[in-house]
């Protein structure tokens, strides 16, 4: 079972896949070059983290399942 939920802005985000790179199997480009979930749990919850910190803008943000705490980004 995923740990996070994963979201990412549409209106962030910059099409610059570099989440992707960091987790194809998680996330992916749309046709509109913004980036989608495919698969929450495509791969570790600390190989996600990476992702969502690699992210130039902050588009992806992730919340704790278990406790409803936004763990990404940081406040
Ligand atoms: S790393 Fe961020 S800006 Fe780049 S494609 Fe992924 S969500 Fe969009």
């Amino acid at each position: 079972m995923a740990k996070y939920k994963i979201e990412v802005d549409r209106d962030l985000c910059i099409g610059d896949a570099a989440c992707c790179g960091e987790a194809p199997n998680t996330f992916e480009m749309d046709d509109e070059n913004i980036a989608v979930v495919t698969d929450a749990d495509g791969h570790t919850d600390e190989e996600i983290l990476q992702a969502a910190q690699v992210c130039p803008v902050d588009a992806i943000t992730l919340t704790d399942t278990d406790t409803g705490e936004k763990v990404w980004p940081e406040e």
